[in-house]
Protein backbone atom coordinates (compact mmCIF):
# COMPACT_ATOMS: atom_id res chain seq x y z
CA UNK A 1 0.00 0.00 0.00
CA UNK A 2 1.09 3.55 -1.05
CA UNK A 3 1.46 6.32 1.25
CA UNK A 4 0.76 9.76 0.43
CA UNK A 5 1.22 13.09 2.31
CA UNK A 6 -0.40 16.32 0.92
CA UNK A 7 1.56 19.46 0.30
CA UNK A 8 0.38 22.64 -0.61
CA UNK A 9 -2.93 21.12 -1.51
CA UNK A 10 -0.85 18.45 -3.85
CA UNK A 11 -0.65 14.77 -3.21
CA UNK A 12 2.84 13.34 -3.50
CA UNK A 13 3.93 10.04 -3.11
CA UNK A 14 6.40 9.43 0.29
CA UNK A 15 8.71 7.30 -1.65
CA UNK A 16 8.70 9.30 -4.30
CA UNK A 17 10.13 12.10 -1.98
CA UNK A 18 11.84 10.34 0.70
CA UNK A 19 15.64 10.54 -0.60
CA UNK A 20 15.18 14.20 -0.36
CA UNK A 21 13.51 14.00 2.77
CA UNK A 22 16.44 11.79 4.11
CA UNK A 23 19.09 14.27 2.78
CA UNK A 24 17.68 17.38 4.33
CA UNK A 25 17.42 15.78 7.73
CA UNK A 26 21.36 15.80 7.63
CA UNK A 27 21.05 19.24 6.63
CA UNK A 28 21.15 22.16 9.00
CA UNK A 29 18.39 24.84 7.66
CA UNK A 30 17.63 27.95 8.97
CA UNK A 31 14.64 30.09 8.75
CA UNK A 32 15.06 32.95 6.31
CA UNK A 33 13.39 35.71 3.84
CA UNK A 34 13.69 34.30 -0.19
CA UNK A 35 15.60 37.59 -1.77
CA UNK A 36 16.90 38.01 -4.94
CA UNK A 37 20.38 37.61 -5.78
CA UNK A 38 22.63 38.56 -8.87
CA UNK A 39 22.26 36.34 -12.16
CA UNK A 40 24.43 35.98 -15.40
CA UNK A 41 22.43 36.64 -18.54
CA UNK A 42 23.64 35.90 -22.24
CA UNK A 43 21.59 34.86 -24.67
CA UNK A 44 18.54 34.55 -22.86
CA UNK A 45 19.84 31.97 -20.53
CA UNK A 46 20.59 32.82 -16.56
CA UNK A 47 22.76 30.99 -14.07
CA UNK A 48 23.35 32.46 -10.98
CA UNK A 49 26.07 34.64 -10.40
CA UNK A 50 28.75 33.02 -7.59
CA UNK A 51 31.50 35.05 -8.31
CA UNK A 52 32.30 32.93 -11.86
CA UNK A 53 34.13 35.08 -14.43
CA UNK A 54 32.09 35.99 -17.38
CA UNK A 55 32.73 38.07 -20.81
CA UNK A 56 30.92 41.55 -20.71
CA UNK A 57 30.68 41.59 -24.26
CA UNK A 58 28.52 38.40 -24.29
CA UNK A 59 27.25 38.95 -20.84
CA UNK A 60 24.82 40.72 -18.44
CA UNK A 61 24.86 40.71 -14.55
CA UNK A 62 21.70 41.33 -13.70
CA UNK A 63 21.98 42.30 -9.43
CA UNK A 64 18.42 40.97 -8.87
CA UNK A 65 18.12 38.70 -11.80
CA UNK A 66 17.91 35.32 -9.56
CA UNK A 67 14.16 35.50 -9.21
CA UNK A 68 13.34 32.45 -7.22
CA UNK A 69 13.94 29.17 -5.82
CA UNK A 70 12.34 25.93 -5.65
CA UNK A 71 12.00 23.81 -2.56
CA UNK A 72 14.28 20.53 -3.05
CA UNK A 73 11.26 18.18 -1.75
CA UNK A 74 8.09 19.39 -3.41
CA UNK A 75 9.56 22.21 -5.85
CA UNK A 76 7.37 24.78 -4.70
CA UNK A 77 8.78 27.91 -5.76
CA UNK A 78 10.43 30.89 -3.41
CA UNK A 79 10.60 34.40 -4.51
CA UNK A 80 10.37 38.01 -2.90
CA UNK A 81 6.78 38.61 -1.82
CA UNK A 82 5.13 39.36 1.72
CA UNK A 83 3.56 35.84 1.48
CA UNK A 84 4.75 34.12 3.85
CA UNK A 85 4.45 30.72 2.24
CA UNK A 86 5.89 31.92 -0.64
CA UNK A 87 7.99 34.29 0.47
CA UNK A 88 9.90 32.71 3.71
CA UNK A 89 11.36 29.40 3.47
CA UNK A 90 14.51 27.24 4.83
CA UNK A 91 17.73 27.20 4.02
CA UNK A 92 21.55 25.96 4.33
CA UNK A 93 23.39 28.34 1.96
CA UNK A 94 21.64 30.56 1.00
CA UNK A 95 21.08 29.19 -2.11
CA UNK A 96 19.56 25.86 -1.33
CA UNK A 97 15.95 25.99 0.11
CA UNK A 98 12.92 24.11 1.63
CA UNK A 99 9.27 25.79 1.77
CA UNK A 100 8.36 25.92 5.38
CA UNK A 101 5.21 23.20 4.48
CA UNK A 102 8.18 20.78 3.88
CA UNK A 103 10.26 21.78 6.63
CA UNK A 104 7.46 21.60 9.17
CA UNK A 105 5.90 18.55 7.80
CA UNK A 106 9.58 16.50 7.46
CA UNK A 107 12.59 17.99 8.95
CA UNK A 108 11.03 19.03 12.33
CA UNK A 109 11.49 16.44 14.94
CA UNK A 110 8.26 15.00 16.37
CA UNK A 111 8.21 15.58 19.98
ZN1 LIG B 1 8.31 21.96 -0.12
Amino acid sequence: MEEYVSIHGDKWKISDINEQIEWAREQVWKKQKWLPRAALVSKGKTSEYVGQSYRPEYTRLVEDGWSHDHCEICWWSLYETDNPESGVGYTTDGRTWLCSECYEKFIVPKA
